[in-house]
């Protein structure tokens, strides 16, 4: 009922938000890392005032009484009243009768009795008073005497190597101060470092990869050889694979600085930003060298150029320019491996793709059942778990779901675990995860009117029903009738294995399964509601590509024909009515087909809505016994071999 999504689709969650790099307390990069340059500049002179006011602090407390001229010195030994001079170097210190104390100095080149005598004060008169000389303290002599020079100076150096950090980007995080809005990873920085022991499976791309990291280890050895490294190497895989977190390992393994920045920030950018923003990203990453560049979701800016149709984006144009200019350009010695991701390797200029180019490609697949239960088993470090959690039986239950899925499936059991307030995760935390994952919440407060409620059994009941029946069809899981994201009700459909290919037999078993739910409704209520229309759009998609795309039509043959659109006709008027002729032919004999199992088998039909309009959701077991009970053999656990298109994982109709 109501659209209902068959495949699950979402972007991946980045669960790992791109933290500020720095392993340094917060107060030290408030100070010396700021965000901005200017911030930079203001802290440094704030910390050269603080210097100067302890220095003068430090001089002051030296003098601490008031200063007289010698003279006055002269006049008051001659009058008696001084006990006491302490002299080190030209100052003196003068003790009077009355305990007080004053300052004075005297003239560096001659001693203090023949300057006194000079002034006129008599040996006897001078014999009243005690002369000690005292040596300066070696310190604070030279404090005094080299400060005043020797702090600008620090203050100075200070400031370049301030600048040099800046303009290196060896500091590696406080670099907005420049054009690029690179987000830059300190190979030095612990926290943000990931390495292929992060990436589970995925086991042939972390092969192809182990080649760029030794030679980013140890550029010489292959240099001094001769021998060429790829310059450009493209991820190619659904959303979630792991892409980015691929290229930050490849980064974190060889311990190189990793510029990444996203093809999509350049869409919205000012007309030359672009431009000059991936200039200056190839900079830096050499003067890093070496480095790693990754350009994300390359296809944003690397879309098929000139194509006309929507007007061009001369920014995007502009931007992929840059990026091959700057490629083009590289020495053969630099020691920057420019890195992409995609998940639309289809829609790419194939300008990006040319040798010297992007010419290296890595594909990564959906993990199958093996690689699940390792991505699993690596989001569950950390994680405390009850004895009866089995990962393997999740992974099982599982395919379809990428990387990233999973990850958020063993978040959201977490969470279920927190909101109860238990200490430990369990196994039933987990599995009601995947159907969260898969679907979104439960809406328990969207309530179904009884008729509507009487609807969306019987139409659940139907695509249950006839993928119970026929041979190529996914066996039943679960059927609900609770609303959960968009869908008002579904039905769960597991492959017993992850399938990497489908053939001919099980599309058409799909179609007819999908479109149980339209033909029950027709059945029982002599009307059809608006509630199949997605199924609808996505039986109408699948039938389409097997006539165009996997030459599964005896009529058209084995042809895979291209996207009809203004301007590119890869094929006549002609043909393109007899592919709208196959596409309602193949629709038309699954709905034959679909109708004839529900009249087959209405009682079952009936069993099984009943069922779900009292308990709402039916489980495997359950929904098996009513099969048992109206004469039909539930599927038994078997693999089918006749493979030729991708696979859909798991379905939801
Ligand atoms: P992509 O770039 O292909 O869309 P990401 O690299 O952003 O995917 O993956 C998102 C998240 O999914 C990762 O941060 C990680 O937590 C998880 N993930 C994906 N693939 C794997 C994997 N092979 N092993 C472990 N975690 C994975
Ligand atoms: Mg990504
Ligand atoms: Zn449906």
């Amino acid at each position: 009922m109501a659209p209902l999504p068959r495949r699950r689709q979402k972007g991946a969650p980045s669960n790992k938000p791109p933290k500020k790099s720095s392993k340094r307390p917060s107060w030290w990069r408030f100070l010396f890392g700021g965000p901005s340059f200017m911030g930079n500049f203001i802290s440094t002179v704030l910390i050269f005032l603080i210097l100067m006011s302890l220095y003068s602090l430090v001089a002051e407390s030296v003098k601490p009484s008031v200063e007289i001229p010698l003279s006055t010195v002269a006049t008051d030994v001659a009058a008696g009243k001084i006990t006491s001079i302490t002299v080190s170097g030209d100052s003196l210190e003068i003790t009077y009768k009355d305990a007080t104390t004053k300052t004075s100095l005297k003239d560096p080149s001659a001693g203090l009795p023949e300057t006194l005598a000079t002034y006129g004060v008599t040996p006897d008169e001078l014999r009243q008073v005690a002369i000690s000389v005292q040596g300066q303290s070696g310190f604070e002599f030279w404090f005094l005497t080299l400060a005043p020079v020797i702090l600008p100076l620090i203050f100075i150096a200070f400031l370049f190597w301030f600048l040099s950090r800046q303009v290196k980007g060896a500091g590696m995080q406080a670099f907005t101060f420049g054009q690029s809005k690179a987000r830059i990873t300190d190979p030095a920085d612990a926290t943000q470092r990931v390495t292929f022991a992060d990436v589970a499976g995925a086991k042939e791309a972390k092969e192809e990869l182990l080649e760029i990291v030794d030679f980013l280890k140890n550029p010489k050895k292959f240099l001094d050889i001769g021998a060429r490294i790829p310059k450009g190497i493209i991820l190619m895989g659904a959303p979630g694979t792991g892409k980015t977190l691929l290229a930050r390992a490849v980064a974190g393994e060889a311990s190189v600085p990793f510029f990444s920045i996203s093809g999509s920030e350049f869409v919205e950018m000012f007309v030359g930003v672009g431009a000059s923003r991936v200039r200056d990203l190839f900079q830096l990453a050499k003067k890093a060298a070496p480095a790693i560049i990754f350009v994300d979701e390359i296809d944003a800016v690397g879309r098929v150029r000139g194509s006309g149709v929507g007007g061009g984006n001369d920014e995007r144009e502009q931007t992929l320019n840059q990026i091959l200019v700057e490629m083009d350009g590289f020495e053969p010695t630099e020691k920057v491996v420019v890195m992409a991701a995609t998940n639309r390797p289809d829609v790419l200029d194939p300008a990006l793709l040319r040798p010297g180019r992007f010419d290296r490609r890595v594909t990564i697949d959906l993990p199958d059942r093996k690689d699940r239960q390792k991505i699993l088993e690596v989001h569950a470090r950390s994680k405390p778990f009850g004895a009866d959690v089995d990962l393997a039986v999740v992974a099982e239950r599982t395919p379809g779901f990428s990387g990233a899925e999973l990850y958020s499936l063993m978040n959201e059991g977490a969470i279920l675990a927190a909101r109860e307030n238990r200490k430990e995760i369990t196994q039933y935390d987990l599995i009601r995860s995947i159907e969260k994952v898969m679907l979104g919440p439960e809406r328990k407060s969207h309530l179904l009117s009884k008729k509507e409620k009487e609807l969306t059994a019987y139409h659940e009941a139907g695509h249950a029903l006839v993928s119970s029946i026929l041979p190529n069809a996914d066996p039943v899981h679960k059927i609900s009738i609770i609303s959960r994201g968009r869908a008002a009700g579904y039905t769960l459909k597991l492959p017993f294995e992850d399938k990497k290919m489908q053939s001919k037999k099980q599309f058409l078993d799909d179609i007819a399964a999908t479109l149980g739910g339209y033909v029950a409704e027709e059945m029982l209520f002599d009307d059809v509601t608006t509630g199949p229309s997605n199924d609808l759009v996505v039986i109408t998609a699948l039938a389409r590509e097997m006539v165009t795309r996997y030459g599964m039509s005896e009529k058209l043959g084995p042809i895979a024909f291209g996207e009809r659109q203004m301007g590119n006709e890869p094929y006549s008027e002609h043909v393109a009515e007899k592919i709208d002729a196959e596409v309602a032919r193949i629709i038309e004999d699954a709905k034959a087909r679909a109708k004839q199992v529900l009249t087959d088998h209405r009682d079952a039909l009936e069993a099984i809505a009943k069922a779900l309009i009292e308990k709402e959701t039916i489980e495997r077991p359950d929904f098996e016994q009513i099969l048992v009970l109206n004469g039909i053999t539930p599927k038994q656990r078997e693999v089918e071999g006749v493979v030729i298109a991708p696979a859909t994982g798991a379905d939801i109709v």
